[in-house]
């Protein structure tokens, strides 16, 4: 069954997240709002750019102010596995 994964990462980095999964499109736009909150409701110096929309399922964090700053992405990604693993990151929603 169709589900997206939700992970916000530096590229070629962990993620930051414990990864998880939703299961339509509809709770992937909702998930990245949140995330794109959360790190609004943290960011008591203003510091970060989002570009991006989350109907295109991806948002782009930067922090223009920030020395070799290398950018965070807040995305999901349409799956269609039926592995464990995104058996237990769709449970732990
Ligand atoms: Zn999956």
């Amino acid at each position: 069954m169709t589900h997206y994964h939700i992970v916000k990462n530096t590229p070629g980095y962990m993620p930051f997240n414990d990864p998880y999964a939703v299961r339509t499109k509809t709770e992937a736009i909702a998930a990245l709002r949140d995330e794109k909150r959360f790190m609004q409701d943290s960011d008591y110096e203003g510091s970060y750019r989002f570009e991006g929309n989350a109907r295109n399922l991806s948002y782009w964090v930067t922090e223009p102010d920030r020395e070799h700053d290398l950018g965070v992405i807040i995305q999901a990604t349409e799956c269609n596995d039926t592995s464990d693993d995104c058996r237990e990151q769709l449970e732990g929603e």
